[in-house]
Formats: C-alpha cells, structure tokens, sequence
C-alpha cells in the first residue's frame, strides 16, 4: 500500500473524528481554537468527517472558511467508524505532536496543552485518564471489563484505554497507521508502541449536544477488535475448554455404555442428555464464533483493500 506522508512543518496536528456532529460542531469551535491559540505553536486542526448523515460536513465546511489558515476538512466517503476515520486522518498530519480528541467536548480542549508538555518532555505517548467518567452507567460496565480482559490477555498496561484525548509523537502515528490494519483500536496499538507512554488525569464531561454515536453493535465490535488483535488466548483457552469437554463427554458416553448394559435402557435421562447436548452444541458454535473472528481479521488483511476512501479534502 502507498501512503503519502508530508513531513512535520508544524508543532502540532489536532485530528478530531466527526460523525453527526452539526449541534457539537460550533460549540467545540468556540472553545477549541482560543485554547490552541493560547498554546502558541504552530498548529492546524485536521477534521475527519466519518460520512456524517446531518449537516455537518456543511458546517464543516463554513468553519473551514473562518478558519482557513488552521484548519483542514477530511470528508470521507462513507462511514467507517471512528478509529478507522482517525487513522485516515493521521496520514494527512504535518505535526511534530498529534492530538486526538473527541468532537463532543467530552474531551475538554482546555486539556490539550498538558497532554503536549508531557510529550515534548519525552514521552512518546501521553494518554488521559478520564478521572470522573460522564458517561451512561453501562458504558462504563462494559469498557471496565474490556479493560480487565485486555489487562489479563494482552501485555498492554494502560489505565484507561477508551480516552482518546491523547498527545502523540510523530514517529508513533506514522507506525499506527503502518501497523494498524483494517480493524484498529488506537490508544491500544499506541501504547504497544510507546516505549515511555504516561497517562495523567483530565476532564471529562458530558456530550455537549446530540447523542453518543456509539451503538451497541459498534462498541461491541470495537472491543472485539481490541481483544482478537493483541491476543490469540481467547482462541487457546476455547481449545482448551473444548479439549475438556471432549474428554468429560467421552467417559460420560462410556459410562451411559454401561448402564445401558446394565440397568437396560432408560427413558427419563433423555432431557438430561438434551442439556448436556446443547451444552456442548453452545460451546462449539461459540467457539466456530471465535475462529471466524480471526478468520474474518486475516481475510480483511489479506483482501487490502483500503479500509476508508478520501472523498475531498478541504485545505
Ligand atoms: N465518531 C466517528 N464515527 C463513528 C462514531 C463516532 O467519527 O462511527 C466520532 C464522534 O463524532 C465523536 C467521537 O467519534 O467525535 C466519539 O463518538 P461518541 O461521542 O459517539 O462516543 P462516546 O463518547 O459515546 O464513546
Ligand atoms: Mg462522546
């Protein structure tokens, strides 16, 4: 795959994911560029329009023309979720530092500057903790456990993986985006990058206007994509399992032989049979689940087709 790289002629690239954000849009400008502008670095704010279905990519439009010196405008064709939007924008960066964060204003703007310090003092990653979560309760059950899986399976230590406020250097971005494949969970391959990442506290707040653009099949996806790209143990522990089963079903079909030859045949234990038959039926196609998850990865790798299309780039 070709990738055509600018090279780093600014401080800093803000690269923000935009999928049917029209209300957020102008409240996020509002606060955004006076707090880039307090930075004072060179900078330019790369907006990724993730085929929105509102207005937004006419919003976007106009806030490109009052911000024309910092801003630029990656309209994709269709939608292709919010990493895969983030990393098609990452190829377009000319900052020394890039930043991510979301549109909505959970990720207060106000926080960029900590986050950049930290990098230029030498870390190669520096991630927020979103210290006081404003999110709906079962979001935050579901990336808990996310969490503690990736924690046990994966050698990736991290804090809170699901913040994408977070500051970047160059060379991390540039091996994102050459390493990440179809199904990327960022801050995930980032720190599996880093060699000194540091995370810090920062604010968090609640979506300043619209709904959350998550549902659940795309988180659910998301995590799916997080586990089954670090680690093949989800795949070892269902042979395991299987491999148990098999045996305990074995000795259980031995022994059902001798009692037949024993007690002669038995009517009622056909329920119990039945249970033990779904059991074992749940477990495979759980397990045929697991192995199409994998396949499915290797299939999209080696299919290479590029997993987002620029559409037009405003800059
Ligand atoms: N987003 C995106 N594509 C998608 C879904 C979301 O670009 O398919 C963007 C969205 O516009 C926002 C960010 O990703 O800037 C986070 O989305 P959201 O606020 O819906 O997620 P949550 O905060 O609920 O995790
Ligand atoms: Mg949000």
């Amino acid at each position: 795959m070709s990738m055509r790289y600018p090279i780093a002629t600014l401080a800093l690239s803000i690269v923000i994911p935009v999928y049917n954000e029209e209300k957020s849009l102008p409240l996020l400008e509002e606060r955004l560029f006076p707090a880039l502008d307090k930075l004072q670095k060179s900078y330019e704010v790369i907006f990724v329009n993730d085929g929105s279905k509102d207005r937004s990519q006419d919003v976007l439009a106009e806030l490109f023309e009052r911000h024309r010196k910092h801003v630029r405008v990656v309209n994709l064709r269709r939608n292709a979720g919010q990493h895969p939007a983030i990393i098609a924008a990452f190829q377009q960066t000319r900052g020394e530092i890039i930043v991510t964060l979301d549109c909505d204003l959970q990720n207060p703007p106000e926080d960029i500057g900590k986050l950049v310090d930290l990098v230029e003092k030498g870390h190669d990653i520096a991630g927020g903790i979103r210290a006081i979560r404003q999110d709906k309760s079962w979001r935050k059950t579901v990336s808990m456990l996310a969490n503690k899986i990736r924690e046990r399976i994966t050698n990736i230590r991290m804090i809170d993986q699901g913040s994408m406020l977070r500051a970047y250097r160059r060379y991390i971005v540039e091996q994102i985006v050459a390493t990440a494949g179809s199904s990327p969970y960022i801050p995930a391959i980032a720190h599996y990058l880093a060699s000194n990442p540091i995370e810090i506290p920062v604010g968090h707040e609640e979506r300043a206007a619209g709904v959350s653009q998550y549902t659940v099949y795309k988180l659910l996806r998301l995590n799916f994509d997080l586990i089954t790209s670090f680690s093949i143990v989800p795949l070892q522990i269902f042979t395991m399992v299987g491999m148990a089963l098999s045996g305990l079903s074995t000795l259980l079909v031995i022994y059902m032989g001798l009692r037949r030859l024993i007690v002669g045949p038995e009517v009622e234990g056909v329920f119990t049979l039945f249970a033990i038959l779904f059991l074992l039926i749940s477990v495979t196609m759980t397990g045929l689940g697991l192995i199409g998850e994998y396949i499915g990865r290797i299939y999209m790798e080696v299919r290479q087709r590029p997993p987002v299309v620029i559409k037009e780039l405003l800059e």
